[in-house]
């Protein structure tokens, strides 16, 4: 088998996060490959029609949500030694964005975590699965345990 050159880790930030952030840190080492790092702010559902009317898109929200990503995801990427133009901070759905991130910069292993916000209980959560189902590299998914 080939060595990966080039990991993506997707990180959410949430309480298990850590072990996921390990995992493609040792696997970057141990094979030597370049290491990038995503991160999606959830798009917000207000802005779905499904609720009728005119509630506006909240600017100030989301320009706060995304700062306050920026400001881990920096401090995460300072501790991991990842230079700032492989870091992806990106709004929207988490596991089209992951996907995308991941074929625009061509890496060959995405490393998530199980499940995460969105798949407690579950064997994999509802990105897990989505980015195992459709992204064209290989995916680790770090089995996280439930808290
Ligand atoms: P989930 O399937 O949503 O429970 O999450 C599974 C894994 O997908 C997490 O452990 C993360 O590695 C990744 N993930 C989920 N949401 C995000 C996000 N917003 N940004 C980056 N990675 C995410």
């Amino acid at each position: 088998m080939e060595n990966y050159k080039h990991i993506l880790l997707a990180v959410d930030f949430y309480e298990n996060s850590e072990t996921v952030t390990n995992k493609a840190a040792d696997l970057a080492e141990k094979y030597q490959a370049k290491l990038s790092i995503v991160h999606v702010v959830d798009s917000l559902p207000i802005t779905d029609a499904v609720y009728g009317t005119d509630i506006p898109f909240n600017m100030d929200l989301t320009a706060e949500l995304m700062a306050g990503a920026k400001t881990r995801l920096v401090k995460l990427a300072e501790r991991l030694g990842v230079p700032e133009d492989r870091l992806s901070l990106e709004m929207g759905s988490p596991k089209t964005e992951i996907i995308r991130i991941a074929e625009e910069k061509k890496v060959d292993l995405i490393v998530l975590g199980s499940h995460g916000r969105h798949g407690l209980g579950l064997l994999l959560g509802s990105t897990a699965n989505g980015v195992l189902h459709h992204a064209s590299c290989d995916v680790l998914a770090v089995r996280l345990q439930d808290n």
